[in-house]
């Protein structure tokens, strides 16, 4: 069994789980993580040492006295860019230097042409965290090497928009990738890096990104990440949800009611990703003599009020909102977030939150936050970096 499927309960105060406190604020000295853990003191500081000992944790200074003597204070080694992010997307990547409590350190987006394959398109990215790495004087150096000193790089974490099964890093069936089916991500990269790289769809990484970033405390949590594609990460008892393969919340090849059904890439008729993703925005307006080329366009015209493309940005909305409706009420989250360049849409969103409180139980409705995604474009690269993080802290 991996630390990922471990129960929770098994979890508590866990190495993983002190830093998250210390990382989060929730937590600043032996003494909180001994009350929120509910562990010994004795047995907190065997974990905290052994997290300070990797780097992982670092004592600063010293917190304020009440009377005696004065706690030392724990933090998380800021600062320093150590973890390495690829958010991959159809056209553009977005690539990370982060530090060890997620926080970007530097970042640049890329043009790509997916189309190029898996080595041309991987290989530079891998490059260009190197340069990001390596540009970061704290740091040291250019090469992408590992280690346990304080700065080296400690691995790299790749969203793929695609399905990837996690357990091998391997890409299956993915749309609008050709050369891509059946690539073995991780293998390629270990061959080039010397950490740990951790692969997953976009869709998980942003999932992680956003719920850590805006509400590590809740549960359950379903996101939606909706571009050029249309996918779906969840997040359940607080960790991401995989599923047996990695296919948990691909919710791309869902049936919706559309007349006609418009045939999708996978060969069956009137799925969600045909009918409202980016790319079937943009077929569909082509189809009606709109001369669009991307999702940009798509954009720009339901931004000025075009009466075609904000109809199909409504129909694409209720889609959403149809399949989104029979996730709710089948897994009661407390949050649904919608992220990726189609949430800024309002005619989409109006539809999809329409459609989901005239179809979900009242009950699971009641309490429910339905929200857009606010952690922008580091988000996917964000969520990179905590995967790495979370593999990187050793389980007890
Ligand atoms: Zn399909």
């Amino acid at each position: 069994m991996t630390i990922d499927d471990a129960p929770r309960d098994a979890l508590r105060g866990g190495p993983r789980e002190l830093l998250r406190w210390v990382a989060t604020g929730a937590a600043v000295s032996r003494a909180d993580l001994s009350r929120l853990s509910g562990l010994s003191p004795s047995t907190v500081s065997q974990r905290v040492e052994a997290l300070i000992s990797q780097g992982l944790l670092e004592e600063t200074g010293a917190g304020r006295s009440r009377g005696g003597r004065r706690p030392r204070q724990l933090a998380v080694p800021t600062g320093g860019a150590v973890v390495g992010a690829i958010d991959l997307g159809a056209h553009h990547a977005r690539v990370g230097a982060l530090d060890l409590s997620g926080r970007v350190v530097q970042a640049r987006t890329l043009p790509v042409r997916i189309e190029d394959g898996p080595e041309a398109v991987l290989g530079a990215l891998l490059a260009e965290v190197a340069t990001l790495v390596g540009s970061d004087p704290a740091a040291g150096g250019g090469a992408v090497a590992g280690g346990s000193a304080p700065g080296a790089l400690r691995g790299v974490g790749i969203g793929i928009p695609g399905p990837v099964q996690h357990a091998t890093g391997r890409i299956v069936s993915p749309s609008r990738m050709p050369g891509w089916n059946g690539f073995d991500v991780a293998a390629f990269c270990a061959g080039r890096v010397d950490v740990p790289v951790i692969v997953d769809n976009d869709a998980n990484l942003m999932a992680l990104g956003a719920h850590r970033t805006a509400h590590p405390e809740l549960d359950h949590a379903v996101y939606i990440k909706a571009g050029t594609g249309i996918g779906s990460g969840v997040i359940s008892s607080g960790r991401l949800h995989r599923g047996a393969q990695g296919s948990a919340g691909d919710i791309s090849h869902c049936r919706v009611v559309a007349d006609p059904a418009p045939p999708c890439t996978c060969g069956n008729a009137g799925c969600l990703e045909a009918v409202a993703s980016g790319a079937a925005l943009v077929t569909a307006l082509r189809e009606q003599g709109v001369p669009v080329s991307d999702l940009t366009g798509v954009i720009r015209l339901i931004d000025d009020g075009d009466r075609q493309a904000t109809a199909l940005a409504r129909q694409a909305g209720r889609a959403v909102g149809e399949i989104l409706a029979v996730v709710v009420n089948f897994f009661n989250p407390q949050v649904v977030a919608i992220g990726g360049r189609l949430a800024d849409c309002e005619p989409l969103l109006a539809s999809m939150r329409a459609t989901l409180y005239e179809r979900c139980l009242p009950l699971a409705t009641q309490t429910l936050l339905i929200e857009r995604v606010a952690a922008g474009q580091d988000v996917g690269i964000t969520g990179a970096a905590h995967l790495v993080i979370d593999h990187v802290v050793a389980p007890a």
